[in-house]
């Protein structure tokens, strides 16, 4: 028999007999460590445009179909993420981040949803970039869209107020000055999954700020993380967080905020 014939029957057995990822590992170096700056980009700067003026200083009243979730008087709709009960500050129809007390999220569990939410940081609030009066509202509890004071102070673009954190800039920088409310209106479609446990279809986003739309039908690749990249985690529906994030400028408020099931 012709032994030359042979070598490639050989090299075939022998390249089954191997498992696939062994030959895989030898061949390719692995990955480096992530580092949290890797993941952030700081142009484009978003353009500031100025939103219109607030035509008065009361909120407006939520619709009648909407689940009013702050309406000024209690957290009766919220819990605590680290704690059973919700412990921030609720005073003058206001409710204000009680720093380390943790996020809060509300009880009842959402799909997809239209949700109007006011935030504003003190007219005196101090520090820069990240610290700033940071805080976030995590759709479903998993995928957030940033709430930052960004009048006069620079971040990293995909970490703006109205970015899909560490994903997606806001198309705008739509900032009113600190001690003014800001107005977040945001229309959430939650995602589907195959089996494998891999997006059927993606979570989608739009946010308008102050009136102006900031994200437009955004897919969001995956759970917000602050380190690496987005991960992709099946879940059904979730509830809607406030995050505590414990940077050490003065807190951020939130008033009249509700919530419409679409
Ligand atoms: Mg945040």
């Amino acid at each position: 028999m012709n032994t030359k014939k042979l070598i490639p029957v050989f090299f075939l057995l022998f390249s089954f007999a191997i498992p696939q990822t062994l030959l895989a590992q030898g061949e390719f170096p692995k990955p480096g460590t992530m580092k949290p700056d890797m993941s952030e980009f700081w142009l484009p700067q978003p353009p500031v445009v100025t939103p219109g003026a607030v035509p008065c200083e009361e909120p407006i009243p939520a619709p009648s179909d909407a689940d009013v979730l702050f309406d000024g008087k209690d957290l009766s709709q919220w819990r605590g993420v680290k704690t059973e009960e919700a412990r921030w500050h609720v005073s003058n129809g206001v409710l204000t981040v009680n720093k380390g007390t943790g996020s809060i999220e509300t009880k009842k569990h959402y799909r997809d949803f239209q949700l109007h939410l006011e935030w504003k940081v003190p007219e005196t609030i101090t520090g820069s970039s990240q610290a700033r009066g940071n805080s976030g509202v995590i759709l479903q509890g998993k995928y957030e869209v940033q709430v930052l004071d960004n009048y006069l102070n620079k971040t990293y673009a995909n970490g703006q107020a109205g970015s899909v954190y560490k994903q997606t800039a806001p198309r705008i920088n739509a900032m009113r000055r600190p001690g003014e409310w800001n107005v977040y209106d945001i229309i959430y479609t939650a995602p589907t999954f195959r089996e494998d446990g891999t997006y059927r279809t993606y979570p989608y986003v739009t946010v308008i700020h102050n009136g102006l739309v900031v994200q437009y039908h955004t897919r969001i690749n995956g759970t917000t993380v602050y380190t690496g990249f987005p991960n992709v985690e099946p879940h059904g529906d979730g509830p809607i967080r406030l995050q505590d994030h414990g940077d050490p400028s003065e807190a951020i408020s939130f008033r009249n905020i509700w919530v419409r099931e679409l």
